[in-house]
C-alpha cells in the first residue's frame, strides 16, 4: 500500500510537470500571465449535482515542529516525504470552485496577498479555470484562519467576490467577531485576530450563518468538526457514496490517517479535534466516501483504507 501511494504521489508530480511545459508554451505566446506558471492546473470533476473544479491559492511553508506537536521530527520528515524541505514542508492551499445551474459557489478564499510569497494566487487561478471573481454567486468558509479566510476582502477593504453572499458557521463567526478576544488571545496572535476580524467585518451585510446537521447548499451537508477552531466545519456532498470535504479537520493525509491522534500545531482544542478527525476518517472508511482536503497534494482527492487501527491514504485520480 505504501507504493501505491508513492505511485500517486509521482503520478501527480508527472501531470504538473506535463502541465508546466503546456503552460510555459502559453506565457510566450502571451495567452496566460508568467505569474501563473507556479499555480497547479484547474483539476475537474463531477459530483452529484455539482461541477466541482479544484482551484489553488498557492502553496504555504509550516515549519516540521507544528505538523505533530507529540511525533518525533524524523518520523513526521519520513510521512512526509517531498513534501519537506529543511525543517518546513510545503502545503498546498486548494479552495473549491462548485457550479450547479445559476450557482457559482467558491469554498474558501484562501490568503489573500501579504501573508505567503507563495499564497495568495486565487483570483489568477480562477480566472485559468474560466471564472471571474466577479461571477461568484456564493462564498462558503469552512472556518476563518488566514488561509482559507484573508482572500476575502481587497486592498480597497471591499469584498473581491463582490456579488456573493457570504456563509459562516455562527459559532466560527461569534468566536471571531468577539471585540474582546484579541485580548484573550496570546500576544503574538493579536495581529491575526484584527486582521480577521476586519475581513468579517467586511462581509458583515452580505453574511448569513448556518449551523451543523443542515444544508448550506442543496445536497451540501454540515459536519461539525470543531476542534481545529470553534466552529470549524466539513462538508459532505451527495452523489456515489458521498464526497467529504475535512478541511483542516485533517490536515494533511499521510501523517494524519497513519496517526489519526497526533496532535496537530494549530488546532485549538486537540481532543476535539482529534475526536472529529477520527469520526470523519471512519465515515470515510466505512462509507466507501471520497474526501477532498485543502492542504493535500493537488489536487487531494484520495479514499480512507481501515489498517490495523489506523487509515492509509489511497489517492484517486
Ligand atoms: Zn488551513
Amino acid at each position: 500500500m505504501f507504493n501505491l501511494t508513492m505511485n500517486g504521489k509521482q503520478h501527480l508530480l508527472l501531470d504538473r510537470r506535463k502541465f508546466l511545459s503546456v503552460a510555459a508554451g502559453l506565457v510566450a505566446a502571451g495567452v496566460i500571465p508568467k505569474s501563473a506558471l507556479a499555480l497547479a492546473a484547474p483539476y475537474s470533476f463531477k459530483q452529484g449535482a455539482y461541477d466541482i473544479t479544484v482551484v489553488s491559492d498557492g502553496t504555504l511553508m509550516l515549519p516540521l515542529s507544528i505538523v505533530a506537536l507529540d511525533a518525533r521530527p524524523e518520523d513526521v520528515k519520513a510521512l512526509l516525504g517531498a513534501m519537506v524541505q529543511g525543517e518546513q514542508a510545503q502545503f498546498e492551499a486548494s479552495p473549491l470552485l462548485l457550479k450547479s445551474g445559476s450557482d457559482v459557489i467558491l469554498m474558501d478564499t484562501g490568503s489573500g496577498a501579504g501573508f505567503q510569497p507563495s499564497s495568495g494566487k486565487l483570483v489568477e487561478s480562477l480566472k485559468a479555470a474560466g471564472t471571474e471573481a466577479g461571477a461568484i454567486t456564493k462564498v462558503i468558509f469552512t472556518h476563518a484562519h488566514p488561509d482559507h479566510l484573508w482572500g476575502t476582502l481587497g486592498a480597497d477593504g471591499k469584498p473581491i467576490f463582490a456579488n456573493a453572499s457570504f456563509h459562516v458557521a455562527e459559532t466560527e463567526w461569534n468566536f471571531w467577531v468577539a471585540p474582546d478576544l484579541a485580548g484573550k488571545m496570546p500576544k503574538d496572535m493579536e495581529g491575526m485576530v484584527k486582521t480577521t476580524q476586519s475581513q468579517l467585518a467586511g462581509i458583515k451585510d452580505k453574511v448569513a450563518m448556518f449551523k451543523p446537521g443542515a444544508e448550506v447548499l442543496p445536497g451540501i451537508n454540515v459536519l461539525d468538526t470543531a476542534g481545529h477552531t470553534p466552529g470549524h466545519v466539513s462538508f459532505e456532498l451527495a452523489g456515489g457514496e458521498g464526497l467529504i470535504i475535512p478541511a483542516d479537520a485533517i490536515t494533511n493525509p499521510f501523517v494524519f490517517f497513519a496517526h489519526p491522534d497526533w496532535k496537530f500545531g494549530f488546532d485549538a482544542d486537540h481532543d476535539t479535534a482529534i475526536a472529529n478527525r477520527k469520526k470523519l476518517l471512519d465515515m470515510a472508511a466505512t462509507g466507501k466516501k471520497k474526501l477532498l482536503g485543502y492542504h493535500w497534494p493537488y489536487p487531494g482527492l484520495g479514499m480512507a483504507e481501515a489498517k490495523d487501527g489506523a487509515y492509509v491514504y489511497v489517492p484517486v485520480s
